[in-house]
């Protein structure tokens, strides 16, 4: 506040000062015409004087040796301290200097030249009244009347008035009045003039500033646009060389998955037959010692064949060609089918694997074939990263969804990866210990597939204690399990 106000008082002040600075900037102008013209007028008065005095006898042309000599050196002073910018001094120089050229003219026994005095002095209180405030004019005024008077009498012991001089005292006073009252009020009309164009002045400059910012302005915004046109152009290319570079890429992928597979399939095949078809050898039985990489390398086949699988997936959702069939999926039979696969994923672990679904289980929409990879895959991370405890699965039906979540008592997964983990080839801290038992694949197909399917997924995680991740499908409304269904067929 205090500030606002100091900042209020300083532009005050700024614009007073600028005033003065500028009324006065007039009155300078006109001050320094003044004794320019007052030093020519006295110069060519002093030579025509100095003629006269030449051709006539009676005029003693000494006498104004002193008045010539104070108005040259008024003007000269004045001159002086208008350069210096002292306008006031300059004035004072200027009205002094030319009352004492006057008030000289009272010295010499002269009746003319005494009578002249005060009428030349009513002159200068005229034009010197017009530079002046009101009260100094009758400061000058006062002093006119004292150098009429006093250098004489002292000088000469008598009072240098004639008739006619006494008169030209008397009109030196009406001057006066006259001059105050014109002047005080030429002075405000002046004072208001100088102001107003002072005023108009500072506008029309404000104006022409603020047209400059606005023609700035206005060429910055066109430039932005042309920039902003351009940006989107190369943006609009960009998204075309990415989305070109990804149907590359998945047409590659598709293509490199589909031979793999070949060759793949058969490495599996003949281990497994190997391992466990002995009659296709005519039951020779294969020597015990083989046994354990021959499995190694039907385990490692199959697991490479998972990841191709997802890999093929991937690609299919690159170039838009993943299909899903929509269509009501019951859940209990895929629910079954996972319980039991888990129990050969825990293997020999001490995991506990419960259940937790309503009687009546509802029914999604979804592709079954993808609902249960999405599930599988759920329940495999848990089965993977849990050492101990237990992997729960939970059905809870909405009005217009079902949320299906797998809680499990792992590692947990830190919230900076929660995001991550849902992106291809990303593994969080506990995939990356476990470097060759995963991908990083399933969860971004997952949320791919579920998109598909309109669907989600998302995840709850505290690191030591375990994660829980939820997905939702949309609810098959005709579903013959659901309450509300079932109330409406029997109000039917
Ligand atoms: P991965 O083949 O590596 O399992 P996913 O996409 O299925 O690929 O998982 C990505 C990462 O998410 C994993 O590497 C792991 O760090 C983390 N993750 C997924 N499920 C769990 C879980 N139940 N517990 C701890 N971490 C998990």
């Amino acid at each position: 506040m205090a500030a606002v106000e100091a900042a209020a008082t300083q532009s005050d002040i700024d614009v007073s000062q600028s005033k003065l600075t500028f009324v006065d900037e007039i009155r300078t102008d006109r001050l320094d015409t003044l004794w320019k013209t007052t030093l020519a007028f006295v110069l060519i008065l002093a030579w025509l004087l100095l003629i006269l005095a030449a051709s006539s006898s009676d005029a003693d042309a000494s006498d104004l040796v002193l008045p010539v000599i104070f108005t040259v050196v008024a003007s000269l002073a004045t001159r002086f301290f208008l350069k210096a910018d002292r306008y006031h001094v300059a004035t004072w120089a200027y009205s002094l200097g030319l009352i004492a050229s006057a008030s000289s003219l009272t010295i010499p026994e002269s009746p003319d030249l005494n009578t002249a005095a005060p009428m030349i002095g009513i002159l200068i209180i005229f034009i010197i009244g017009m530079l002046l405030s009101v009260k100094e004019t009758v400061l000058l005024v006062f002093l006119m009347y004292l150098s009429m008077i006093l250098p004489a009498w002292i000088l000469r012991g008598e009072i240098p008035v004639t008739t006619t001089g006494g008169f030209g005292l008397v009109l030196m006073a009406v001057a006066t009045l006259l001059v105050t009252q014109v002047s005080g009020e030429l002075f405000s009309i002046a004072e208001w003039a100088l102001e107003s164009y002072r005023k108009e002045r500072e506008t029309a400059t404000k104006l022409h500033e603020s047209r400059a910012e606005v023609e700035k302005s206005l060429l910055k915004q066109k430039n932005l646009t042309m920039q902003l046109q351009q940006i989107n152009e190369e943006l609009d290319e960009a998204r075309r060389a990415a989305e070109l570079a990804k149907q590359f890429r998945g047409q590659f992928l598709a293509n490199m998955s589909h031979e793999l597979r070949t060759p793949l399939n058969a490495i599996i095949g003949f281990s497994e037959t190997m391992l466990n078809f002995p009659m296709m050898y005519d039951n020779v039985p294969l020597p015990k010692e083989y046994h354990q990489d021959l499995e190694r390398i039907y385990n490692s086949g199959r697991h490479l064949l998972g990841i191709i699988n997802d890999i093929l997936d991937l690609s299919k959702i690159d170039v838009g060609r993943l299909e899903v069939e929509i269509q009501p999926v019951d859940l209990e039979p895929i629910l079954k089918g996972l319980l039991s696969t888990g129990v050969g994923l825990i293997a020999t672990k001490p995991i506990e694997l419960r259940r937790e679904t309503p009687e009546k289980m509802p029914m999604v929409l979804g592709d079954p074939l993808r609902v249960r990879q999405v599930l599988l895959n759920l329940l495999s991370n848990a089965a993977k990263f849990t050492e101990e405890g237990a992997i729960t699965f939970k059905v809870v039906p909405e009005d217009e969804r079902v949320i299906v979540s797998v809680s499990d008592t792992g590692p947990g997964i830190p919230p900076e990866h929660h995001e991550s983990i849902f992106q291809a080839f990303q593994q969080g801290e506990s995939g990356r210990k476990m470097k060759r038992e995963g991908s990083g694949l399933g969860l971004a197909i997952s949320k791919e597939l579920l998109t598909l399917m309109n669907g989600d997924i998302w995840l709850e995680s505290e690191v030591g204690k375990g994660s829980t991740f939820y997905v939702s499908f949309p609810r098959y409304m005709h579903d013959p399990n659901a309450e509300w269904e079932t109330a409406e067929e029997h109000a039917s």
